[in-house]
């Protein structure tokens, strides 16, 4: 072998090493389906677009996106690090989605009057508003458990007939509870909206977990929380109630990154478990017996 071909054949070990090390350092969780969250984790300092549109990373290289409920087609996901590039192309699979009837709704909530529409219009820009932060914290890195205990009784995208009347789609995970009942935090992050009695959605907070992923709790009683302030995973926010359009008490829970609406569902244990998921402040050191929280519900 002359000392050229051996130059030459080293540099090719040298790209196929480098190749393959950018690939092992991307790592994610969840799937490309439609209304799901993927996590990702990168090389630090790694620049990460989806569809050209620049993703926010980490300082560890965490990074996290989500698709819609109608979303279809492939994405095009790109990691640049140190010259090298990773090209990952998505295929969004589709979901089937139930179709809810909801019957009984005050008439007046399912097609509002003229005179309640500048209200509804001014609430939705508080909504937009506080959904609108794209903080570099990520809260969400820790994982969701569970905001309240209780039955499921509406899921994610569902069609909904109101009165009998289609509607546009549920987006929330409803979770059934006596009025009164606890709702925490599912993970940590910051209050950027508290209101005490929209129109639609009644006594609503609106929870930022970094990176553009939101939870929006609605049709609370009570909110125990303060817009501003932090909260960590499994704190007391607010209490369950059926203020807003609601037909009995319950939390629905909806989750936004960006401007799509995603399906909290997939991010938790199945309800089955609830009663095994401990509140977070073990993971601050403390032993389950020892947390002030009591398991949602109670
Ligand atoms: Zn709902």
């Amino acid at each position: 072998m002359t000392r050229s071909t051996s130059v030459l054949l080293a540099a090719l070990t040298l790209t196929a090493c480098a190749v393959v090390s950018a690939a092992s350092e991307l790592s994610i969780e969840g799937r490309p389906v439609q209304g799901g969250l993927i996590f990702g984790r990168t090389s630090p300092n790694a620049t990460v677009t989806l569809d050209g549109q620049t993703v926010m990373v980490s300082d560890q290289g965490r990074f996290v996106i989500g698709f819609g409920r109608d979303e279809q087609g492939t994405r095009t996901l790109r990691i640049e690090h140190d010259g090298e590039l990773l090209e990952q192309e998505w295929a969004v699979q589709a979901r089937d989605y139930r179709i809810e009837r909801v019957d009984g709704l005050p008439p007046a909530t399912v097609t509002p009057d003229a005179s309640v529409q500048q209200r509804i219009r001014d609430e939705q820009a508080l909504v937009v508003q506080a959904r609108s932060r794209r903080d570099s914290r990520t809260d969400y890195t820790h994982g969701f458990i569970w905001p309240a205990q209780g039955r499921l009784s509406g899921f994610y995208g569902s069609q909904r007939i109101l009165n009998g009347q289609p509607r546009r789609p549920h987006y929330g995970l409803d979770i059934a509870a006596p009025t009164g009942t606890p709702v925490v935090a599912p993970a940590a992050g910051i209050i950027t909206l508290t209101h005490p009695n929209m129109f639609y959605s009644g006594g609503t907070i609106i929870l930022d977990h970094g990176h553009g992923l939101s939870s929006t709790f609605l049709h609370l009683s009570a909110i125990e929380v303060e817009a501003g302030t932090r909260v960590e995973q499994g704190q007391l926010i607010g209490r369950i109630g059926a203020t807003g359009r609601a037909t009995g008490p319950h939390l629905d829970w909806r989750m936004n990154w960006l401007n799509r609406r995603v399906d909290p569902q997939p991010l938790l244990a199945p309800p089955s478990d609830q009663s095994s998921i401990q509140p977070s402040r073990q993971s601050l050191g403390q032993s389950p017996g020892q947390s002030p929280n009591k398991s949602p519900g109670q």
